[in-house]
């Protein structure tokens, strides 16, 4: 491999979505409620992405949700990841960049639920 350093990838900030102006961001602003699906683009069980759209202030964010299969007693770490995007070029890039790449695309949201925890952890990454 020729090219293994770590760059962050500075995605435009959705200053006008709930999920950035609130600073107490939490699972319940994360409902599928509060967004509209546009597109799949891959649908497996324990691997997902798609592009959704949040109905309050329309910005467009791209969804992973990845599951780490416990084979021991069942209690699947899950994470989900947000991207805020805007065009065509960055769903193309993202669609290309595997589940850690995806972390270098920042801001982006995320919700950790590791194994054995009582609530998942929502925070962003690269806010500040
Ligand atoms: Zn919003």
């Amino acid at each position: 491999m020729e090219n293994n350093k770590m760059e962050i990838i500075q995605m435009t900030k959705p200053v006008k979505c709930h999920l950035w102006t609130n600073d107490n961001v939490c699972r319940d602003d994360l409902g599928c409620d509060n967004f509209e699906l546009i597109e799949t683009f891959v649908d497996e069980s324990h691997f997902s992405r798609w592009l959704v759209q949040c109905k309050e202030c329309g910005q467009l964010y791209f969804k992973e949700f990845y599951e780490e299969i416990d084979w021991i007693d069942g209690d699947d770490p899950q994470y989900v990841t947000y991207v805020p995007v805007k065009n065509a070029d960055e769903i193309e890039k993202l669609k290309k960049a595997n589940i850690f790449e995806i972390l270098l695309f920042q801001p982006c949201l995320r919700k950790d639920y590791p194994k054995g925890a009582e609530k998942p952890k929502v925070y962003w990454l690269g806010k500040n």
